[in-house]
């Protein structure tokens, strides 16, 4: 058994008031929290995220959701990916889709009652081009639809034109993970630099588009780096924050990494919201097969926002039993898009 450790106590209570009164606190505190092992003290950490996320965000939860318009045989080498053609997965592989499957996705996002829908792509970025021409129709059509809030998530950009380009199309929010640590990083992925998704993350801010930027647990990362990770989002102004948690595809150079333990997983989304108070903590990938019987738990451990229905490559719990546990939770899902925080 743990002994309880008050000055523990203490400092966690102290650092969750200055979070609330609207004040920072400092890397090194930050990191102090991630090192925090005693499951006594990391009940405690949650109890005040649920705190500080109750503050900032009231019980409103932002769903988004997301539709794969070109799947699988990507150049780049993520580590984690099943949809790289650096690795043999049992992904499915298809080109740029028709309307017809965003449209319909946007109208059952709209009737789960889903803010957001994401247009995903499988490959290493976007340039100016008959491509870059056909997701903007995509992009436009969605808009159109009124269904669904226009997301996507379509890799680096290079140029500001790109973004202008996207942003004129009816494009509201972007997703690009950092996916950990600018340390890290290079044992993700080599074919691109961690450096091309801060550049394209900047692209984007300049053309007026709010950002989602995460990144993904348990690929072997420290804590210093996922503190670093929270602390890098913090200061390129990001939105949404997606928290993925490694689901070691088979095939994939990460495929035996060890599963992050349920409870290590909260306490870093807790973290997450003690240094990203005003963001929209989204918990993504990973969700169900590693947390399991505690997936509710996110919610008290400070995350505001879920990704429903099926990820890019495995498969997730049904909508409707995420909208049951919110019910049962007191959480509600209608989320209006002003609740966008201007950092
Ligand atoms: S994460 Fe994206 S860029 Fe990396 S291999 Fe997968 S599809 Fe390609």
């Amino acid at each position: 058994m743990h002994a309880f450790d008050a000055s523990n106590h203490e400092r966690i209570a102290a650092l969750g008031r200055r979070v609330l009164e609207g004040s920072e606190i400092s890397r090194d505190e930050g990191l102090w929290l991630f090192k925090l092992s005693n499951p006594a003290d990391i009940y405690d950490l949650l109890s005040w995220a649920n705190r500080i996320r109750e503050h900032f965000k009231g019980n409103k939860i932002h769903l988004c959701s997301i539709v794969n318009v070109k799947a699988g045989g990507c150049s780049e080498n993520c580590r984690f990916c099943a949809q790289s053609a650096s690795y043999q997965t049992d992904s499915p592989r298809y080109g740029f889709i028709e309307p017809e499957p965003v449209l319909a996705a946007a109208q059952e996002a709209k009737a789960n009652g889903v803010t957001a829908l994401g247009l995903v792509a499988a490959w290493r970025g976007l340039e100016e081009g008959p491509v870059l021409d056909n997701v903007c129709d995509r992009l436009e059509e969605l808009k159109e639809s009124g269904n669904a809030r226009p997301d996507a998530s379509l890799g680096i950009i290079k140029n500001q034109k790109v973004a202008d380009r996207l942003k004129a199309a009816g494009l509201e929010c972007y997703n690009h993970n950092l996916e950990s640590s600018a340390r890290f990083f290079p044992q993700v992925c080599t074919t691109h630099t961690y450096n091309e998704r801060v550049e394209t993350i900047k692209y984007l801010k300049t053309a007026g588009i709010k950002i989602c930027s995460g990144g993904i647990i348990g690929m072997g990362e420290t804590l210093e780096d996922r503190c670093d990770l929270a602390f890098s989002l913090k200061e390129l102004g990001a939105h949404i924050i997606p928290i993925n948690i490694l689901n070691p595809i088979p095939g994939t150079p990460f495929a035996e990494k060890e599963p992050v333990p349920p409870l290590e997983i909260l306490k870093s989304i807790a973290c997450f919201r003690f240094i990203l108070p005003r963001q929209e903590i989204m918990i993504a990938g990973g969700r169900a097969v590693n947390l399991r019987d505690m997936q509710s738990m996110i919610f008290m451990a400070g995350a505001s926002a879920l990704m429903v229905g099926n990820y890019l490559t495995t498969l997730n719990q049904p909508v409707e039993k995420d909208l049951q546990m919110l019910k049962d939770l007191g959480l509600d899902p209608n989320w209006d898009k002003h609740g966008f925080s201007d950092q």
